[in-house]
């Protein structure tokens, strides 16, 4: 049996991409479909390919080889439905549109929650001056995630961008506009996906539903072709768990002197003590706004 990834699944057709770069179009086998586990795109999985073949066909075929082992997951997203994504890229653009980072903590706060790494992009750099590139920077430090200063105009970072996704199935998530198409075509020029990629007889398959598909890199990991979190509340999260998807956060859990401090107006508060030096201001900022957000809507109910 083969080893490989299912990047992309339309009715009942699954095309998985072995590690030798080539993909497979397979079934599965009944009793994968019955184990209510339904396969999904990013499923890693073991298949036996068709009898006497001389190798992948490039689309040509529909039931090239059939699927007979799921290897369990590490993790799974929903609407979209993908499995083993590995982090979230967060990518704001410097100016055209402006960067909002408080939109930024939320969609972190959600990769927290999902166990995804998180990553923050800043593109657009070509716009903007070195001065205000420096403010911009000593604002977002310290900050608990990497950050890539790039530009998918000029080329400047995509080397630190492509190690990031090296490796690695990421979620690209931001603002319409910011340059998540722009940045995947500097890494790989033809890789955003065009329409029409499932082949014709699997479009004319029954169940036809689309789900997200996986672009693998040539480089190695892959990225998910439906950009970002489709919700941005941050839907069913308790006020006292927020602190936890903080994660500069973690190193003062249980050094407030409440024990179950909220970091908002405790005196003695370690996370306040901290503010401004290890705690960064505008995350502090986030995280009592989310706060807020989440104990309103906790009073609704
Ligand atoms: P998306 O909505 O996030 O996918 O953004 P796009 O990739 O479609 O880019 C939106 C606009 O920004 C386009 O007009 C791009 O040409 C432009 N753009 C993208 N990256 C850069 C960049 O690094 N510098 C500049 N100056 N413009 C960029
Ligand atoms: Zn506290």
């Amino acid at each position: 049996m083969i080893q490989g990834t299912i990047i992309r699944a339309a009715g009942g057709f699954f095309s998985v991409l072995t590690e030798a770069r080539e993909i497979y179009q397979c079934r599965a086998r009944g009793n994968l479909k019955r184990d209510n586990q339904s396969l999904m795109v990013g499923d890693r999985v073991l298949f036996v390919p068709p009898l006497g073949s001389a190798g992948p066909t490039a689309e040509k075929d529909i039931d090239d080889g059939i699927i007979e082992e799921l290897i369990p997951r590490n993790s799974c997203l929903n609407r979209p439905n993908v499995a083993n994504v590995d982090q979230l890229a967060v990518i704001m653009s410097l100016k055209q549109p402006s960067y909002d980072w408080q939109l930024a903590s939320r969609l972190m706060v959600m990769a927290e929650k999902e166990g995804l790494e998180a990553l923050l992009c800043l593109n657009k750099a070509d716009l903007v001056e070195d001065d205000e590139l420096n403010e911009i920077e000593s604002q977002l430090n310290p900050f608990p995630y990497r950050i890539i200063i790039c530009s998918a105009l000029c080329g400047r970072g995509l080397d630190s961008l492509a190690k990031g996704l090296t490796g690695k199935c990421t979620v690209f998530a931001g603002p319409s506009g910011a340059g998540k198409s722009s940045l995947l075509n500097a890494l790989q020029p033809g890789l955003t996906l065009k329409t029409g990629t499932v082949s014709d007889k699997i479009k004319r398959g029954r169940h036809t539903t689309r789900q997200a598909e996986l672009l693998p890199l040539d480089f190695g990991g892959s990225v998910v072709d439906t950009p970002g979190f489709t919700r941005l509340e941050l839907a069913d999260l308790k006020p006292e768990d927020l602190a936890t998807l903080f994660p500069e956060f973690e190193a003062y859990s249980g050094v407030c002197a409440y024990r179950d401090c909220r970091h908002l107006t405790e005196p003695r508060c370690a996370i306040r003590q901290h503010l401004g030096n290890q705690i960064n201001q505008l995350r502090y900022e986030h995280y009592s706004y989310f706060m807020d957000e989440l104990s309103k809507r906790q009073e609704v109910y």
